[in-house]
């Protein structure tokens, strides 16, 4: 094999393999029931597969346009304003990309110059540090605070600096399944109004909120939309992780910078997967009742580990759910993920890989995208710890 002979600086020395490329290999390698890494062990709706077949024989098979095709453009910008209340432009201010996780990075492309600040919350995300370290961006950190994971909206206040550029808000939160309230959003509303910093906003699980909370948009506080990138994905709400598209709605002067990244990076996002969006988005039940979907799931999974030692910290969206191991552990939750998939035979993320320090509380997080029948088998090893 040939060997690079000159030295590389690397852009991200501390940067490894993302822990979902590695708990999901170790649950394979060991046979392990995999609840680590976020996706849904059963297929997506039929009707969805139908279309696949439909538009790729339909002769869309060469280069859509640059944003997006403008019938999907036009169904999401209608989607928004159905349910957040903001109304944005299909030709300039809707795009659709490869995924949310692209529009992350493509949006602090756009705005992060060397030097520049971006605001996280810890825990946080794995790729949204990366994105900006890569561009030479500083990443300030403010804490959420365990156990409820809270924003502390004074923290954030004071974490700004001239510097700030942008702020990455993420609800509901991966890895905590925590939500924010409308009084969250105003207070960032109010910390941000003197101020230029733009938010990018992922809200790839605005469809999966539980126990009749309200999913808050950026999109439904005018103050926030006109500074925002408001990101979300196909992959979450229509399980279909794998196909990879996504869409991005913000106002005309942040998104004219985001196409001319975009333009020399993926280009074009999947066309005929477009046009099965746009017919598919039609039917606004498919991500309606995804929350109720999801819900019985979760209460199924705290039903099965009722009696066990683990302790259910609370889930209030995504398809995630921590368990504290307090009781049980006195391990590192790095140490416990993978003995928990060696030994146990099930395969869960250790959620200090999110923080840069890991913090005194020990949690695993748990997906419960999954049939009964895994979260059952799952549940059972869980308690017999
Ligand atoms: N943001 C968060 C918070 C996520 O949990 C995920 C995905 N799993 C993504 C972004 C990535 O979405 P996509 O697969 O569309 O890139
Ligand atoms: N977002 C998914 C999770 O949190 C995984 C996506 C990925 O593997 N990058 O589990």
């Amino acid at each position: 094999m040939p060997t690079y002979p000159g030295q590389i600086h690397s852009k991200l020395p501390h940067v490894g393999t993302t822990i979902f490329t590695v708990m999901s290999r170790l649950a394979a390698e060991y046979k392990a029931i995999n609840l680590s890494q976020g996706f849904p062990d059963f297929d997506c709706a039929p009707e969805l597969r139908a279309l696949v077949t439909k538009h790729f024989n339909a002769g869309v098979n060469q280069y859509p346009p640059m944003a997006g095709i403008v019938p999907l453009r036009e169904a999401v910008a209608e989607k928004i304003e159905s349910l957040y209340g903001a109304r944005y432009d299909v030709e300039h201010e809707v795009t659709i990309v490869p995924g949310a996780t692209y529009a992350i990075y493509t949006a602090v492309a756009a705005l992060i110059r060397p030097g520049d600040e971006v605001l996280l919350f810890e825990p946080t995300y794995d790729s949204y540090a990366p994105a900006v370290e890569v561009h030479g961006g500083v990443p300030v950190y403010v804490q959420l605070r365990y156990p409820e994971y809270s924003i502390d909206w004074q923290a954030v206040e004071a974490a700004i600096t001239p510097k700030t550029r942008a702020i990455i808000l993420n609800t509901p939160h991966n890895p905590t399944a925590t939500v924010l309230s409308a009084e969250d959003l105003r207070l960032l509303e109010a910390v941000l109004k003197k101020t230029d910093i733009v938010v990018i906003s992922d809200e790839v699980y605005e469809h999966i909120v539980f126990d009749g909370h309200q999913h808050q948009s950026v999109a439904r506080y005018p103050g926030l939309a006109e500074r925002s990138f408001f990101i979300s994905s196909f992959g979450k709400t229509y399980s279909v992780t794998g196909w990879k598209m996504g869409y991005v709605a913000a106002p005309r002067e942040l998104m004219n910078e985001f196409r001319k990244v975009h333009q020399f990076n993926a280009f074009v996002t999947n066309g005929p997967l477009q046009y099965v969006f746009a017919e598919y988005m039609k039917n606004r039940d498919a991500y309606l009742q995804l929350a109720a979907l999801y819900q019985q799931k979760r209460d199924f999974f705290l039903d099965a580990l009722k009696g066990s030692r683990f302790k259910p910290l609370p889930s209030r969206g995504t398809f995630f759910q921590n368990l504290s191991y307090e009781a049980i552990s006195e391990e590192k939750d790095t140490d416990l993920a993978v003995r928990l998939t060696k030994e146990h035979g099930v395969a869960s993320i250790p959620v200090s890989v999110f923080y840069r320090q890991p913090p005194a509380h020990r949690v695993l997080r748990f997906c419960f995208a999954k049939s009964e029948e895994t979260l059952k088998k799952g549940a059972e090893i869980l308690s017999q710890l």
